[in-house]
């Protein structure tokens, strides 16, 4: 019995989740955004709105290096150039990278590919993030032992399925320093374990590296530490440039990681895990996939412009493969069908609602479940 027990814990943590069958809701989407793209005769990708937006955010990204390099010359300047620069590579990443990475880019496989390779640049590694995004996060968001995304380890609790530790208490609070501490985490230590030893990112394998993917690895390491530290250090001092990158780092990582706990870690959002031993999440796919993800803040320009489509998660998830550039007008579409055939889905109006949404669902979340177990029980057959 023992033994049956591990063999099935084991077969959760390899195999892939899977879904029950597309319902009438994921075709009439499917037809709907069909319609829309041959209605208004535009692209899904090759978008040029995205490559002027592409050469602003690379421009934006190279004048904050080079005025920190060449320019700067008080600490408050470096303070503001540092920030520049952490705010520039978090829009890169947002809306370069994100949709080189999916392939939502272009029709062109290799121009895709480069774009994607611009997180090699922000000291990241587009081979790992592949597995851990685009296959990990993307098939199973938000399903407990197969997401990443919401795997925090001892520091964070964000899914009732998730084990409670008394430091959880205080989640709410120090949290934000643990998502500022992400960006420089990756780039200085995380890949480099990913390379070692990381063979799984939930229940995805991720095979090692080799040929070209292993030089690409090697290279875009190379290219960031003499962009970050080398030619930095011919100009300035050892803490200056160790003050700068902290600074930029801590700004890139706390916005990235923001962004994506907004649309993922929130109290209307859904958390699901499969039936023990088992590997289906009993829910079709479509309807998964915006029942674990919400909108916020679909008319600010701003945020449009700036979060590459991050702020329209339900439609990314939906339709990963269209340039972000389409969301705001997919968006109301989505909305309808999913009121037609009564699926879930959910916008906060402002970023500042989402932003309290997540914070209430680390304090509930950061509750003991041992004081408050009729309302423990209530959220997990919610989450089901
Ligand atoms: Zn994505």
């Amino acid at each position: 019995m023992g033994g049956r027990t591990l063999v099935a814990l084991n077969a959760t943590k390899t195999a892939t989740a899977t879904y029950l069958p597309k319902t009438p809701f994921a075709r009439q989407l499917e037809e709907q955004v069909d319609h829309y793209f041959e209605s208004t005769g535009q692209k899904r990708r090759d978008v040029p709105r995205m490559y002027l937006k592409t050469a602003i955010m690379l421009a934006w990204l190279a004048l904050s290096y080079l005025a920190l390099m060449f320019v700067v010359t008080t600490p408050w300047q470096a303070v503001l150039g540092a920030l520049s620069l952490g705010l520039a590579m978090a829009g890169v990443g947002f809306n370069v990278q994100h949709d080189g990475g999916h392939g939502a880019y272009s029709d062109r496989p290799w121009l895709n590919q480069a774009m994607a390779l611009s997180l090699d640049l922000l000291g990241g590694t587009a081979y790992f993030w592949h597995y851990k995004h685009n296959v990990a996060h993307h098939t199973h968001p938000n399903v407990e032992g197969h997401d990443d995304d919401i795997n925090l380890g001892i520091l964070g609790r964000v899914s009732p399925y998730q084990k409670w530790h008394s430091l959880h208490r205080f989640q709410h609070l120090y949290l934000w320093a643990i998502y500022a501490l992400l960006a420089l985490e990756w780039q200085t230590t995380g890949e480099f374990r990913n390379l070692i030893s990381k063979r799984h990112v939930g229940s995805t394998r991720v095979p090692f590296p080799r040929g070209r993917e292993l030089f690409i690895f090697w290279a875009g390491k190379a290219v960031f530490f003499g962009l970050a530290f080398g030619f930095p250090l011919w100009r300035h001092s050892f803490g200056q440039v160790i003050g700068v990158y902290v600074i930029a780092a801590a700004t890139l990582g706390l916005v990235l990681a923001t962004v994506f706990q907004l649309a993922h870690c929130s109290d209307r959002a859904q958390f699901r895990k499969p039936l023990l031993g088992g590997t289906s999440v009993e829910r079709p796919w479509a309807e998964h996939q915006v029942e674990t993800a919400v909108d916020f803040g679909r008319s600010s320009r701003v945020l449009c412009w700036y979060l590459g489509g991050l702020n329209f998660q339900v439609v990314h998830h939906l339709f990963p493969k269209i340039c972000h550039i389409h969301y705001p007008a997919l968006a109301p579409i989505v909305e309808q069908v999913c009121a037609i055939h009564g699926v879930n889905y959910f916008a906060f109006p402002t970023a500042r609602a989402a932003f309290r949404s997540h914070v209430r669902w680390l304090r509930i979340m950061g509750r003991n479940p041992a004081h408050s177990p009729a309302e423990e029980s209530a959220r997990v057959a919610a989450a089901i």
